[in-house]
């Protein structure tokens, strides 16, 4: 808990980050475009710096939590000296933007993480925030116990753009579950049930799938998809009451329509009677 901290962004997240590192007792060194946002953790005892530079100078590990790549480079890319510090980008965005800051990093002498957020401000310093790490693995050793204090930190591997991708692909997740459950609400209120009655029911129904989540997986890593609890062509007969309840009901039903095409496509490529997941050759082609 001694190890000083500097935070460059005190945004929403960059705030919540460098509180949580107050809270663990670290030396917390802070710098952000608008100084007044300093304001707050100043008073509750971080290190206010004048310059980018300056900030840097205050201990080997920087966290950058900006609003994109661009904002990145504009406060890093600036002649400031990056030798030998360790930058931990906590900035969402691409995979290709993160090998491509890793890389300009690296030429300036600065070791770098690339990292992804998986949560919302008021959870960091808490298990429930889960924040993706990727690169150079001795880099992300050297402080997995400090960075512990944001909440629940995972190592994905030494490609920098790990991290953006895993949380593309979670964000991926949350958006189509949230679209799922909007769907089915926009469905039963149509019907005059509220959605207050359907969430209980919509998050058993997340849980459920949720299970086969393994075994679906192995069938994708196997590439064999035997029919064991349905085949596609009796969930395709189901969707067709899917969309047409949708379109009686005079609700957009574009959801409803795509998650047919698909499975129709697939049936049309010969899969009718293999199990959902063999969708996964739909979801692969550009
Ligand atoms: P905010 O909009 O609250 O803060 C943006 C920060 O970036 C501010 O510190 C702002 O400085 C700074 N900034 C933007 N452009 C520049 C620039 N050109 N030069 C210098 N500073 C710049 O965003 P958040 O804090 O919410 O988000 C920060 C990052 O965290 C984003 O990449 C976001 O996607 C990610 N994230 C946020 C989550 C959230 O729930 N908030 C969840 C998960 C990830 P100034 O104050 O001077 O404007």
């Amino acid at each position: 808990t001694d190890t000083p901290v500097t935070i460059l962004g005190l945004g929403l997240m960059g705030q919540a980050l460098a509180g949580a590192f107050l809270k663990a007792g670290h030396p917390v060194t802070v710098w952000n475009r608008t100084a007044s946002k300093a304001d707050r953790l100043v008073a509750e005892g971080a290190q206010p710096a004048p310059t980018v530079g300056d900030a840097l100078k205050a201990g080997a590990l920087t966290i950058v939590c900006l609003t994109d790549y661009q904002a990145v480079h504009d406060v890093l890319d600036t002649g400031v000296n990056l030798d030998g510090t360790t930058l931990v980008n906590l900035t969402s965005g691409d995979s290709a933007q993160a090998r491509d800051t890793a890389r300009w990093a690296w030429q300036r002498g600065a070791r770098y993480l690339d990292g992804a957020i998986m949560a919302i401000p008021s959870a960091i310093g808490t298990a429930e925030a889960v924040i993706l790490h990727s690169g150079p693995k001795p880099d992300f050793d050297a402080h997995a116990a400090t960075l512990g204090a944001l909440g629940t930190v995972t190592y994905l591997g030494e490609d920098p753009g790990l991290a953006s991708l895993y949380d593309v692909a979670g964000l991926t997740m949350m958006w189509s579950v949230l679209n799922a459950w909007l769907q089915g609400t926009a469905l039963l209120r149509a019907a005059g049930i509220d959605a207050a009655t359907f969430a209980p029911f919509a998050a058993q129904i997340a849980t459920g799938v949720a299970g086969w989540l393994p075994g679906y997986a192995e069938q994708i890593d196997n590439g064999s998809f035997p029919a064991e609890v349905s085949a596609l062509e009796t969930d395709v007969r189901a969707m067709k009451h899917m969309v047409q309840e949708n379109e009686t009901a005079g609700i957009n039903a574009e959801l409803p329509k795509l998650i047919k095409a698909m499975a129709d496509r697939a049936i049309a490529a010969g899969h009718g009677k293999e199990q959902y997941p063999v969708l996964i050759e739909e979801f692969t082609k550009p």
